[in-house]
């Protein structure tokens, strides 16, 4: 095949240029990272990935519950034909504290559930097919950056891999961030999937959020596959009291057994570190998710078309040149409006948890009220959630009360 294919001048040079071409490295097979190797290997860069675990997709560490931004990103038809989308939710039901005899404000939404093993996997296979390689059982055990090498173990061998550019995909505990010196803080997000006992039944259309002073700004939640089958959950910050609280939510629901999906969650900060010369941090390892609902597969997404483009440029720049750093490139695609904005979305996320971790009680039962306003469910359901700057401005317009929560902000 190769001889054949070389026997041809135009390909024969056209497969020597590929070969000189810069090595991109991606440590996690998890969405992001297959979500960005796709993109690059599709534009004709040369991708290897190298994961953990044995299988993509498994153990799953997460709700699944997405907005129809997704929608924009990836085809939403197959989404639906190979079964990755299992739900539609149509509501979302704000409740004030867990027992059932509290108010609670109901807002029409157009959200998916997916199964993400499946996302995982279709967003694996995608990469494949534009020419990424993917290594499973591949860990990554030490990074020596002034040599551009990576030491991974794989069964009982140690490997050493160069690169020419690394990107960090590697989830919330990333060994390519602690190698620049990034830091983060993780929350714990509890999770399991579980089985309604008799007596038990949810409506498939509603998606069941809690909140409370006691919470500390975050909730908990019930998110429904079926009328029977559904993913509860909460996050905290103290791992001893969210464990406390996700017990009493579980109660509630009369839960005692089903399949844990707990996981850590990271907290974004403007102020992180995600990049160093030739090396990139992407989604949960850059901390990309909105503090407000610790959903990072979108801003994660968002933020591989990003990242995909700006190695796209580097990789014009042959063989990687060290003196063009990743800083020069950076700097050159500050005022790039996409990263400003997916910047701007994410900070304000973490305005928005500051603001809800000072609120009180009775600050708490102020916003349901508000959000029991039909100008204020209509602007929910209309206004595209992802773009949080412009949905607050028309809240506070149509709600001046909600002016209460805005002082938190502050
Ligand atoms: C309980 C819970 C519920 C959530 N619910 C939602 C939700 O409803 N909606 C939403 O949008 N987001 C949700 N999230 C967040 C979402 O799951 C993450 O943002 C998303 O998984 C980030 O993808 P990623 O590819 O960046 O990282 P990950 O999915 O963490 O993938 C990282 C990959 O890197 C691999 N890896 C790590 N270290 C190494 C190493 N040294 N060598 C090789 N490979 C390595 C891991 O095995 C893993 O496969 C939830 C999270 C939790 C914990």
């Amino acid at each position: 095949m190769h001889n054949k294919l070389g026997n041809n001048n135009k390909i024969g040079n056209k497969i020597n240029r590929r070969k000189k071409k810069n090595k991109i490295v991606i440590i996690g097979a998890g969405p992001i990272g297959c979500y960005l190797g796709s993109r690059l290997a599709k534009s004709g860069c040369n991708v290897e990935i190298y994961e953990a675990k044995k299988k993509i997709g498994e153990p799953v560490q997460c709700t699944g519950i997405i907005t129809k931004e997704i929608e924009k990103i990836l085809d939403s038809n197959i989404l639906y034909e190979k079964e990755i989308i299992i739900n539609n939710i149509k509501q979302v039901e704000i409740n004030h504290n867990i027992k059932k005899n509290n108010k609670s404000a109901v807002i029409p939404i157009d959200d998916i559930i997916i199964d993400r093993t499946k996302f995982d996997q279709h967003l694996a296979k995608l990469a494949q097919i534009n020419g990424a390689k993917i290594f499973l059982k591949h860990r990554v055990i030490r990074i020596d950056k002034t040599r551009n090498e990576v030491y991974i173990k794989f069964k009982n061998e140690n490997k050493k891999v160069t690169y020419d550019i690394l990107v960090g995909a590697d989830g919330p505990t990333s060994i390519v961030g602690s190698n620049i010196n990034s830091k983060q803080e993780n929350i714990y997000g509890l999770q399991m999937r579980a089985k309604l006992k008799k007596g038990f039944e949810v409506d498939k259309q509603t998606y069941k959020v809690f909140i409370s002073k006691k919470y500390d700004g975050y909730f908990g939640w019930v998110v429904p596959e079926t009328e029977k089958i559904i993913r509860i959950g909460l996050m905290g910050r103290n791992v001893k009291n969210t464990k406390k609280l996700f017990e009493e939510l579980k109660k509630e629901f009369n839960i005692t057994s089903g399949e844990h999906q707990s996981g850590l969650i990271p907290v974004y900060s403007p102020r992180k570190k995600i990049k160093e010369r030739n090396i990139f941090l992407i989604g949960d390892a850059a901390a990309q998710v909105k503090a407000t609902t610790g959903g990072g597969l979108v801003p994660g997404m968002k933020a591989a078309q990003i990242l995909s483009k700006q190695i796209i440029t580097l990789q014009k720049i042959k063989p990687y040149n060290k003196k063009f750093t990743a800083k020069k490139l950076q700097d050159r695609l500050k005022k790039k409006y996409e990263q400003v904005k997916l910047k701007r979305e994410l900070k304000l996320h973490k305005i928005i948890n500051s603001a809800l971790r000072k609120m009180t009680t009775s600050e708490y039962e102020q916003i349901i009220k508000c959000l029991k306003n039909k100008k204020i469910k209509k602007i929910l359901f209309e206004e595209n959630r992802d773009n949080s700057t412009k949905l607050i401005l028309k809240l506070l317009i149509a709600e001046p009360r909600l002016i209460l929560f805005v002082k938190n902000l502050i």
